[in-house]
């Protein structure tokens, strides 16, 4: 038998990843389903965008790269720091990886030891605990009920840390549930971690192109910028640009951990492609109509979305503030019976009995809240319409 590492034995697969298989097998398989678990826009990538990759190989730029990304994309990526948060950077602040999702990972690798304890609030992207377990710390999971938008509290993030505490995680605005944290609500948790020097806050802003607010997204380290040298902020192009297939993202922060991910992935990858780099680096500085334009969409959508799932009894979900996801409450099917004679216990039986109503979705318990189910409007409004078609029909078969 091959026996293997307790860090991989000890991890699951990201369920997200494990849904969206699955409803690609099946829709192969030539079962007629509304795929509402995608992470990833339906948009292709703008253009420009492909025009300065095909100009990066026409000009040889196809050699390794430096391991903390190219000259020319980390200077795009101070410039867009400024424009967002006002701050400035070093270029040696900067450092790039094969998406936000890898630079996550390495930096908990180069930051937790043994039982070093990550507070994570919940409902969290799926993969923050195991990226934590895999690297021998601890994940502290703070429920973060939807009475308060699902966000995290200064009272329970005070309650939550401990001498070992490490890092806060704060993914604004947030995948499963849209939610924003607003400047008054940051500034109230930079108070606490003001309190507590030792704890770093790694925030994942990869959505912060994705808001519905008025005015601009505010960051952690625009709201509460004594907390710049604590803050490690993830971001990428995936999300805002149409990018998930170039894996590129990219991260700033203090210079002791960026130059450790730099020794990590030295011996890990050695750079990022230099294409995506190129591709990138003209994303971030080149015309952002793109994204303008698909924040509009992405806009209407959850309005459509969010109005029809809100007229199916039993259903009820607020309108995110931002991202493309909705995480609705399934409470009032829980408990009810399938025609088949099954019994909705949990919001796994829900998503499994929608799946069997030809949509899929992902339940709440795989971001850590129940009972709740997450749709990705990613997708076409057309596509929108006819899952919630779908559910509602499944919906009033229950009894
Ligand atoms: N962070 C969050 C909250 C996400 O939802 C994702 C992608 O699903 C990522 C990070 C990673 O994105 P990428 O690795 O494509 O940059």
């Amino acid at each position: 038998d091959f026996k293997l590492a307790k860090r991989v034995t000890r991890i699951k697969p990201s369920p997200s990843t494990a849904a969206a298989a699955r409803a690609k097998e099946l829709k192969a398989a030539g079962r007629d389903i509304v795929d509402m678990t995608v992470g990833e826009p339906d948009f292709d990538t703008p253009d420009i965008i492909k025009q300065a990759a095909v100009a990066a190989m026409q000009a040889g730029q196809t050699k390794y790269t430096a391991v903390n990304g190219t000259l020319e994309l980390r200077q795009a990526i101070a410039a867009r720091m400024k424009r967002h948060t006002g701050q400035d950077y070093a270029l040696d602040q900067i450092t790039v990886g094969g998406g936000g999702k890898q630079i996550i990972f390495l930096a908990f690798m180069a930051s937790i030891d043994d039982d070093d304890e990550v507070i994570i609030p919940a409902p969290y992207w799926v993969s923050y605990p195991d990226m934590v377990i895999a690297n021998e710390g601890k994940p502290v999971i703070v429920t973060c009920p939807e009475d308060n938008g699902f966000k995290l509290t200064p009272e329970a993030l005070e309650a939550a840390i401990t001498p070992k505490t490490r890092w806060l995680v704060l993914n604004s605005p947030s995948n499963p549930t849209g939610a924003v944290y607003n400047e008054a609500e940051l500034k109230a948790l930079g108070a606490v971690l003001e309190r507590h020097p030792h704890v770093f806050v790694l925030t994942d802003e990869i959505y912060d192109e994705i808001w519905f607010g008025e005015g601009k997204l505010v960051s952690l380290v625009e709201a509460v910028p004594a907390l710049k040298e604590r803050i490690f902020a993830v971001n990428g192009v995936s999300k805002s640009y149409a990018m998930t297939g170039w894996r590129l993202g990219y991260a700033v922060g203090p210079l002791v951990l960026v130059n450790a991910i730099n020794k990590l992935q030295s011996q890990i990858s050695s750079c990022p492609s230099s294409i995506s780099q190129a591709a990138a680096a003209a994303a971030l500085s080149g015309d952002q109509s793109f994204v303008a334009e698909s924040g509009k969409a992405y806009r209407r959508r959850r309005d459509v979305a969010v109005e029809l799932l809100n007229g199916i009894p039993g259903l009820s979900c607020k309108a995110p503030d931002g991202a493309f996801y909705l995480f609705a409450n399934c409470s009032g099917a829980i408990g009810k019976t399938a025609p088949s004679g099954q019994k909705i216990e949990n919001d796994l039986d829900f998503v499994l009995y929608l799946l069997d109503n030809g949509v899929a979705a992902i339940h709440g318990a795989a971001y850590g809240l129940s009972p709740y189910f997450r749709l990705s409007t990613a997708t076409s409004e057309d596509l929108i319409r006819e899952a919630c078609r779908r559910i509602e029909a499944a919906c009033a078969a229950l009894s």
